[in-house]
């Protein structure tokens, strides 16, 4: 096994190029796949030198680009991306766990392809444009040509994902934008979500849809968009007969499958009840109403002794939770395995 960490664009680059090269960002996804013995690189190039951390706010092009090795933890806090692109940070901020988050990368989100990429889902809502260098030069690619099957995406071998390009001007008329993100899971955090919806509305002055924009994870083998909700939306008030027919024509729009998370039947419940909620929210002018999806809160700190045995008092979806177990051993474990959550 050979490990490389270049300082500059061109040598990773041609780096990756070479047969067997395998790029590694913050690698909370790729380390998983190497520890369960799914894979192994002989040949390392790790990126996470490369000068793209940065995110700017163009206001001459009305873009917002945020690097591909700008991590979840710095969506979630960064001004510019709060102030422009709210949802990217709302997804951002339920991304695994503090330790995940300060490691995981937007471009590794991305090009892990899965379908139940949070952040991949809300940069769908936002038209993200991707670019992509190579040894071969540069190229652009609209995030709906991205994503082709679980673990697929368009990039090929020696490209790299360097930043994302969001467009940041609203339909000619807009008076008011807003944006919601819901995520299901079996608990609050550390979860891979049953089904997650990012949305985003612009109204005009008669609160009439200029342009909706409905992207979904976790319920096709790639993000999807609800191209049918979004033209049906087009022009419309958000009547409670519009919004009762919008959630039941998203229910209607994907053809989920059943798993050890969630039946296909649920995942269609909660893809209606999202967009329904996403909609009255638009319709009252609202940030997610309370009971509905209020941002984490921050947990508890909780004193660990790597050589003690517990018990570990925890707080998990509210409850007291005490467990006994190896203070070696990791949370997620405990949470899957010994607690079945
Ligand atoms: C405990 C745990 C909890 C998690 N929870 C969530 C969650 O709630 N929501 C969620 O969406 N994800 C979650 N994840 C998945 C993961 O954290 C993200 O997908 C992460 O963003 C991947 O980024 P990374 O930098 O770690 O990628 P890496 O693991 O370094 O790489 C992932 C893949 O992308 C490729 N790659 C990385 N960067 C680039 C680039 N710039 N250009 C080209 N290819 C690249 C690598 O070759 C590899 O194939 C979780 C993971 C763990 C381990």
């Amino acid at each position: 096994m050979t490990y490389h960490r270049p300082h500059n664009i061109q040598d990773a680059c041609s780096l990756a190029a070479r047969p067997g090269a395998r790029i590694v960002a913050g690698g909370t996804d790729l380390m998983v796949r190497v520890e369960k013995g799914i894979e192994e690189p002989r040949l390392w190039v790790d990126i996470s030198h490369l000068p793209l951390h940065d995110i700017r706010h163009e206001a001459e092009h009305q873009v917002l680009e945020v690097g591909a090795l700008c991590t979840m933890a710095l969506c979630a806090t960064h001004t510019q991306v709060l102030q422009h692109a709210p949802l990217l940070a709302q997804a951002a901020v339920v991304v695994g766990a503090p330790g995940i988050r300060n490691r995981a990368t937007i471009g590794g989100n991305l090009a892990n392809a899965s379908p139940a990429a949070d952040v991949s889902c809300a940069l769908m809502a936002l038209n993200a444009e991707l670019v992509i260098v190579s040894e071969k030069g540069r190229r652009t690619l609209p995030i709906q040509e991205f994503f082709l099957s679980p673990g697929r995406s368009a990039l090929a071998h020696g490209e790299l994902l360097a930043a994302v390009r969001i467009p940041l001007h609203r339909p000619e008329h807009t008076v008011r934008t807003l944006s919601h993100w819901f995520k299901a899971g079996n608990r609050r955090a550390q979860v891979i979500s049953m089904v997650a919806v990012a949305a985003r509305t612009h109204l005009d002055a008669d609160d009439r849809v200029l342009a909706s924009a409905i992207a979904v994870a976790s319920v096709a083998p790639r993000p999807l968009r609800l191209s049918h909700v979004e033209a049906m939306l087009l022009d419309a008030q958000l009547t409670p007969d519009v919004i009762a027919r919008a959630a039941a024509a998203a229910a209607a729009e994907i053809t989920p499958i059943s798993d050890v998370r969630a039946s296909a039947e649920y995942r269609r419940h909660l893809t209606s009840i999202f967009t329904q909620w996403h909609l009255e929210d638009v319709e009252q002018g609202s940030a997610p109403r309370a009971g509905r999806m209020a941002p984490p809160e921050p947990p508890a700190p909780v004193a660990m002794d790597a050589t003690g045995e517990g018990p570990w008092e925890l707080r998990i979806n509210g409850r007291a939770v005490s467990v006994r177990a190896p203070g070696s051993r990791r949370l997620l474990d405990v949470l899957r395995e010994d607690l079945h959550l």
